[in-house]
């Protein structure tokens, strides 16, 4: 969460040098950069923070994660060339997606000689679950191979990734992830071309761009689970699971805010690094999963 003043930023800091006891870090990452809070970085001299943090030895090298505009990461680039990793969002889904502009922010990033760490190959999972056309475009080529290996192999085969945040969240993904990075081999010819089919297909799909990544439910007044009930909403979007996302409808909303009880307050929307239209999606979730 963005720190409410140059103190609290500072302090959060010290704060994770105390609790990790670690003495000092390795890679040093300031948080979610976009076009909406970037200038507080600036206000709180953070910039010059992290630097004086690495003159005294407790930062060895320090990037940012950034969830915005190509115009303000090479804007950002250019004001500060001692950064020296970016995270950036890349998956072979959102590779075009004007909203994530994965392709465009590698560029950038890779013109300014930056090492890029990825987060969200697997688009918060949805990938491991892609379209019916999609999944049978991988199972035609190899049954035996996951549909998230296919996401964090697209991420991993691009030049110049220091490494692929996977977000693996049980044994069986660590074992399949396992499975294909223990001794990697970047995507052969055929297999850039199944994506490139795949990126078409999702092109086309009209699913809801949601990663998970939780920040719109902290501040919800009405405590609504959005990305669990965009996640159902895409069962019948993406697959046509009608059954599968209404079950899941049910569950996710059993003790808590509905997609109706939306008051549009918007708190979600400003939190959203996806841009996401949060409250339109659900209404149409309502219509969708209520009736
Ligand atoms: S707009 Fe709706 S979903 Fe978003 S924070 Fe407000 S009540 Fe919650
Ligand atoms: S903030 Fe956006 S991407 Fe993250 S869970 Fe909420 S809707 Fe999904």
């Amino acid at each position: 969460m963005m720190a409410p003043n140059e103190k609290a930023a500072k302090n959060q800091f010290y704060t994770s040098l105390e609790r990790t006891g670690a003495g000092y870090f390795d890679y040093y990452l300031l948080h979610a950069l976009m076009d909406n809070n970037y200038t507080k970085y600036d206000k709180f001299h953070i910039w010059d923070f992290v630097k004086e943090q690495k003159e005294k030895g407790l930062i060895k090298h320090y990037g940012f994660s950034f969830h915005g505009s190509p115009k303000l990461l090479e804007k950002l680039l250019t004001d500060h060339p001692d950064v020296e990793f970016v995270q950036l969002q890349i998956n072979y889904a959102d590779w075009e997606n004007p909203e994530v502009a994965s392709r465009a922010n590698y560029e950038i990033a890779r013109r300014h000689g930056k090492s890029i760490v990825v987060m969200e190959p697997v688009k918060g999972g949805t990938l491991a679950n892609p379209p019916a056309a999609v999944k049978k475009l991988f199972d035609d080529y190899d049954p035996n191979m996951s549909y998230a290996s296919w996401a964090i192999r697209f991420a991993a085969s691009l030049d110049g990734i220091m490494t692929v945040l996977s977000g693996m969240s049980s044994l069986e993904q660590m074992e399949d992830n396992l499975s294909y990075m223990k001794d990697f081999k970047p995507l052969n010819d055929e297999e850039q071309k199944i994506i490139q089919q795949a990126q078409r297909i999702m092109g086309n799909s009209s699913t809801i761009p949601c990663t998970a990544c939780r920040y719109c439910t902290k501040g919800c007044p009405k405590n609504i689970p959005i990305p669990e009930i965009f996640s159902a909403a895409n069962k019948e979007i993406g697959n046509g699971q009608r059954d599968e996302a209404l079950s899941d409808y049910k569950k996710a909303v059993e003790s808590v805010g509905k997609a109706s009880d939306c008051i549009n307050c918007k708190q979600c929307e400003r939190a959203c690094p996806q841009h996401i239209k949060i409250t339109d999606h659900l209404k149409k979730c309502a219509e969708m999963l209520e009736k």
